[in-house]
C-alpha cells in the first residue's frame, strides 16, 4: 500500500487541524521511511521475487524492527510522545498515534502473511489484498479519493502555492503509484533500498503545503497551525 497510507494522513486533518499536513504524513508512512534505513543498515532483509504478490515483487524476508505490531506501538508512542507536553494539540497525540499505527493496519489487510507481531517471533499475519490487482486498485483509490476530498474540504489554500503545491504532488503520488503498480520490478536490490529511501524527499513538501493550506478552522479563528 501506498497512496492509502496518505490518505489516512490527508483525512486525519480534519480531526487533527493544528498538527502540520508533514507530521500526520510522516505518521502514517513512518515504517516505510524507517525500512529502508534499516535496510541499508542490514538490520532488515528484503528480496526481489517477480511474482510473488500480484501488485508486488518483494518478499519481505525480515522486517521486525520497521514492521512488527510490537515495534509499531513502540515506534507511534515515540512519535506521539511529544505532542503531549503541547498543550494546545495534546489532543493531537491520539491522531498522531493512530496514523502510525494505521500502517501496520493497512500493511496487513495488503501483505502476505509476512508482517511479524514482535520481533524474534513466529506468528505471521496478512490478509493478501495485494493477490488481487482490481481489489487493490479499488481499495487503494477510494481511500486516496476519499483522503483527497476530505482534505480539500477541511483545509484552504491560503495563497496560490496551497493549491499548486497540494495537487503537483497528488499528481506525483498517482504517477509513482501506477509506476509502482505497472512497471517493471526493481531492477537491483541498491535500486530498490535508495528508492525507498526517497520517501523521504516528500516529507518537507508536506509541510510546505501545510504553511500554505491551513484547516478552515485555525484560519477562521486567527492563529497559526502548530509545525
Ligand atoms: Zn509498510
Amino acid at each position: 500500500m501506498f497512496i492509502g497510507h496518505f490518505a489516512v494522513a490527508l483525512a486525519a486533518k480534519k480531526v487533527a487541524p493544528r498538527t502540520s499536513l508533514g507530521t500526520l504524513a510522516v505518521a502514517v508512512d513512518f515504517t516505510d521511511l524507517l525500512w529502508p534505513i534499516f535496510l541499508l543498515l542490514g538490520w532488515e532483509q528484503v528480496r526481489i521475487v517477480p511474482g510473488m504478490t500480484i501488485v508486488t515483487p518483494l518478499d519481505f524476508v525480515s522486517y521486525p524492527l520497521s514492521h512488527s505490531l510490537l515495534a509499531d506501538i513502540g515506534w507511534a508512542s515515540l512519535l506521539a510522545g511529544p505532542c503531549l507536553i503541547r498543550k494546545r494539540i495534546r489532543k493531537d497525540a491520539l491522531v498522531i498515534w493512530a496514523c502510525v499505527m494505521s500502517h501496520w493496519i493497512l500493511d496487513a489487510i495488503s501483505h502476505r502473511p509476512d508482517l511479524p507481531l514482535y520481533p524474534g517471533g513466529g506468528v505471521f499475519v496478512g490478509l493478501g489484498l495485494w493477490n488481487s490487482l482490481p481489489a487493490t486498485l479499488l481499495v487503494e483509490g477510494t481511500m486516496f479519493v476519499v483522503g483527497v476530498a476530505t482534505y480539500l474540504r477541511s483545509t484552504r489554500a491560503r495563497d496560490k502555492t496551497g493549491v499548486i503545491a497540494f495537487w503537483a504532488l497528488m499528481i506525483v503520488f498517482v504517477i509513482f503509484y501506477l509506476a509502482n503498480v505497472f512497471g517493471p520490478p526493481p531492477p537491483n536490490l541498491t535500486a530498490l533500498k535508495i528508492g525507498a529511501l526517497g520517501a523521504w524527499l516528500f516529507v518537507p513538501w508536506f509541510y510546505w503545503i501545510d504553511r500554505h493550506r491551513p484547516a478552515i478552522s485555525i484560519a477562521e479563528s486567527g492563529t497559526s497551525a502548530d509545525p
